[in-house]
């Protein structure tokens, strides 16, 4: 894909790139939701990826252009005006460069910028921080700026929330920022802070990603978020990371029937990530396993952010030999599943789940085996 990235930019511009990122997209492995509440969560970088190769320019202009997007975004250095229709994914760079402002970095006066991705968008892999980070990552460097990781990571934030106009946590953009190769990376969502939890030899990642429609900006997201504030309020602390199980029975009767199984659900969750830490310390996968699917069940019926078609792929997986674990990831309301397995579980078997979910749904779901990878770097 480098190789990709440098002759699609000489097609589009005419002249070779001075500078290359790539950015990984991210498997949420457990933490579903906990980020905005204050909670940890564990994500894996993957070897899927979004890179970003810029040439300076001297006459004021920022042109965009991907490799999977027609045409090329004309914007005229500093207008930051939202792009709509087929131009709307250029507010993510446009996003990272209003970020840069906010946070006191200097940014290019003038640039090329061409984007190429083996990322599938909208399968809850994070093609969006993909492309924030590896877009940070050239625009720093083109500046002259080499900021901490951790202000990249913000800026990659800051672009999403402030340009795409949701209230999205830190994960996304933390794990594709800090993600290495065997590990897992523990964000402590409060700072944020970031860890690396190293993972078992033999671990197998599978995704499974329905083609139903997935809309995280139809405001559901949203609206899980306004939940768990409003529990968090009725609670009497900052975030909901500040209760605990046992002061959940307080909100008996203060909040909705469906606010508290939110809240709960969070707490319960968060409690789970640092059993998973624990049980990966002790080599313990299947307790990690279970802790996933566990996972799972909390967001089907506590968090209700669940499908029917991610129900059912979660169940047949964890029915078969060889699965750890399995439960959706990434915000949900669609989106995709994910199985945690050993090497026993192969492309037959993936096959067959995917073919059972095709017989239920009349759909089959898009099938990927990930590996992890590094994090978001300058080639
Ligand atoms: P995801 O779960 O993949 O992050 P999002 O809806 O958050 O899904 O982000 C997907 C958006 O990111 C796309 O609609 C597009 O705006 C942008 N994007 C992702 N990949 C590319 C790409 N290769 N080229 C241009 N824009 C991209
Ligand atoms: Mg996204």
């Amino acid at each position: 894909m480098r190789a990709e990235a440098d002759e699609k930019f000489r097609v589009t511009y005419g002249r070779a790139p001075e500078l290359v990122a790539r950015a990984p997209g991210r498997i949420e492995f457990i933490g579903n939701h906990t980020d905005y509440n204050g909670g940890t969560v564990l994500g894996a970088a993957i070897d899927r990826s979004l890179w970003v190769a810029l040439a300076r320019r001297t006459d004021g202009q920022w042109n965009f252009s991907s490799a999977q997007r027609p045409g090329l975004v004309r914007v005229a250095a500093g207008d930051f005006t939202r792009r709509a229709g087929a131009d709307a994914w250029a507010n993510y760079p446009l996003g990272v460069l209003q970020a840069f402002g906010v946070l006191g970095l200097r940014i290019p006066a003038g640039f090329d910028f061409l984007a190429v991705s083996d990322l599938p968008p909208g399968a809850g892999l994070s093609s969006s921080a993909a492309i924030e980070l590896a877009s940070a990552l050239v625009f720093a460097r083109a500046a002259g700026e080499d900021p901490p990781r951790e202000t990249l990571v913000r800026a990659a934030r800051h672009a999403e929330n402030h340009n795409v106009g949701e209230p999205f946590g830190i994960l996304d953009k933390g794990v594709s920022g800090f993600g290495r190769r065997d590990h897992l990376v523990r964000i402590d969502c409060r700072g944020p802070s970031y860890d690396r939890v190293p993972l078992p030899p033999g671990v197998h990642f599978w995704i499974f990603n329905p083609p139903a429609a997935h809309a995280l900006v139809d405001g559901r997201y949203a609206e899980r978020h306004r939940e768990c504030m409003a529990a968090a309020q009725a609670l009497g602390v900052a975030c909901l990371a500040d209760a605990t199980p046992a002061a959940l029975d307080a909100l008996q009767g203060r909040v909705t029937d469906a606010v508290a199984r939110r809240a709960r659900h969070v707490v319960e969750e968060i409690a789970r990530v640092d059993a998973c830490v624990a049980a990966l310390a002790a080599g313990n996968l299947a307790e990690v396993g279970r802790l996933l699917s566990a996972s799972h069940r909390s967001s089907q019926v506590l968090f209700e952010n669940s499908t029917p078609e991610l129900d059912f792929l979660v169940a047949t997986l964890i029915a078969t030999p060889h699965v750890y674990g399995a439960r959706l990831t990434g915000g949900g309301f669609g989106g995709a599943v994910m199985a945690m397995t050993t090497a026993g579980f192969d492309a037959r078997a993936a096959d067959q789940v995917a073919a059972a979910a095709a017989a239920r749904f009349g759909a089959r779901p898009q099938v990927l085996h990930l590996e992890t990878a590094a994090g978001a770097e300058l080639l």
